[in-house]
């Protein structure tokens, strides 16, 4: 008890103005509660309690399957561009072709542009289809082609083909700004404050093929962000970079996108290194003398890395540490790494937390084998986010109803892991206390109405992923 005491307080110290909302009224109130709240109770409660932020989350993982469609379909809306889908792989290019590559021959709903299309021979021309054409059939299979919507989808579907079928509509800015005001809007609805997202802004393509430079998709995403839709769901948005670890110009990504968020440091605000770890290539290691040349030569840039997002022990979170990371990826295989672990309990590192991600892609075998109350427990600063959601088709609330449901978690958890959210987050330290303020007295507004028994709506839409984990939060 001791010991958790003092987590606590060593939690809070990072917390700058701490967050009042631990009453013991509350505490006992949400002990009561769980007791007897029903599954759908459970899961409007936490739809409805302010969540801090979602700070592991990526821009063109977090779209859902419709929200690609409409877009995509909608040239008035996405820039004047047209999409093609595979919808019939022939071998028009004969045996042998790169399957792993980012044009594989025989996958099914890879998507390209009319620019592209237009450079393809006669015969691969007769694989697509124009994407406003397809059959209601042929829609429903691109739809399910990027999420994980079947039990045999898991880690290879997700890495090896999910992005590859995305293709050229990766490269459109106006469908990654328009992913990201979707996000807003519905983080919005369950009442998450900030949304740091990592996306790419290099190679972006008008409709003729050509480049659209870094700048000016930086400008439509804070254009976006400027806009009434956008300010009218009060989300707070800042942007890393990320780059993928296990390319050969990974090192030479680093240095273009530290030099970038260095420019544009009041919304880009860190950078993160993306890609399986399970590809050695891109091992924590390889980015050191890169990182520390960087440091020399300008104030530092925030880093938060994945990593342990692994199935075997490794010095992985070890050595991201030492690349001077402020945050930890994922962290799954922590619990494996004794010294580590030791040196992070009450230590300003925090690790960003995925149950959905590590249950889909096969790292944890179930929710109740995951390290995460392991490390909340022990004085490990964590918090709860959502890594690729549209993928999953889930949303911040799932997450927190797995973590409540399947470890019993208590007010002052929750409250500790809406803080911790922000007061991690790489947003400056004047931004970062607004933000606490705000989360302090909408929280205490939540607990208010919880202790006067004003009654929470009945969600009447949830997204696929929880109705099949937890069928009974969408049956009642
Ligand atoms: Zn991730």
């Amino acid at each position: 008890m001791l010991i958790r005491t003092f987590a606590l307080f060593c939690v809070f110290i990072f917390s700058l103005p701490s967050i009042a909302a631990s009453s013991p009224s509350m505490s006992e109130w949400f002990n009561a509660f769980k007791q007897r709240a029903t599954p759908a109770q459970m899961y409007n409660f936490l739809h409805a309690m302010p969540k801090g932020g979602d700070i592991h989350h990526h821009l063109s993982g977090a779209g859902m399957s419709e929200w690609w469609w409409d877009i995509a379909t909608s040239s008035k809306q996405n820039g004047g561009y047209t999409y093609y889908t595979k919808t019939a792989p022939t071998l028009c290019n004969g045996y042998g072709t790169n399957e792993f590559g980012f044009s594989p021959q025989l996958l099914m709903f890879h998507t390209v542009s009319a620019f592209t299309y237009e450079q393809l021979s006669s015969c691969e021309k007769n694989n697509y289809t124009l994407l406003t054409n397809l059959s209601e059939m042929q829609k429903q299979a691109f739809l399910n082609s990027i999420r994980l919507d079947k039990p045999h989808e898991g880690r290879d579907e997700f890495f090896q083909t999910h992005w590859q079928r995305l293709g050229d509509m990766l490269l459109n800015p106006h469908i990654q700004t328009y992913l990201l005001l979707k996000n807003m809007q519905a983080y919005q609805q369950e009442n998450v404050l900030y949304l740091e997202t990592q996306l790419q802004v290099t190679d972006m393509r008008f409709p003729d093929g050509s480049p659209y430079s870094t700048q000016a998709f930086a400008e439509l995403l804070i254009d976006m962000l400027k806009s009434d839709a956008a300010q009218k769901t009060n989300v707070e948005v800042r942007f890393q970079i990320h780059i993928v670890r296990f390319l050969p110009n990974a090192t030479q990504q680093l240095e273009e996108a530290w030099k970038f968020v260095d420019g544009h440091r009041d919304y880009f605000v860190g950078i993160n290194f993306v890609g399986r770890e399970d590809n050695d290539k891109g091992y924590p290691l390889r980015f050191l003398s890169t990182l520390r040349k960087l440091r020399a030569q300008s104030p530092p840039v925030s880093l938060s890395v994945h990593a342990g997002e692994s199935d075997e022990p490794n010095t992985h979170i070890k050595d991201t540490l030492l690349l001077g990371a402020d945050r930890i990826g994922h962290g799954y295989n922590l619990i494996e790494d004794p010294d580590t672990l030791l040196m992070m309990r009450n230590s300003p590192y925090l690790v960003e937390i995925n149950l959905i991600s590590n249950l889909l892609l096969e790292y944890a075998e179930s929710i109740d084998e995951h390290p995460f109350p392991e490390y909340l427990r022990t004085g490990v600063p964590v918090t709860l986010s959502t890594d690729d959601r549209g993928m999953w088709s889930s949303n911040l609330t799932d997450e927190y109803y797995l973590a409540v449901t399947h470890f019993n978690l208590s007010w002052d958890e929750l409250v500790e892991l809406n803080t911790n959210a922000i007061t991690h987050s790489f947003m400056s330290g004047e931004d970062r206390e607004t933000l606490l303020l705000r989360l302090k007295k909408e929280t205490q507004r939540f607990i208010d109405n919880r202790l006067n028994n004003t009654p929470i709506a009945d969600l009447q839409q949830h997204y696929t992923f929880i109705c099949s984990y937890a069928p009974a939060v969408c049956s009642e």
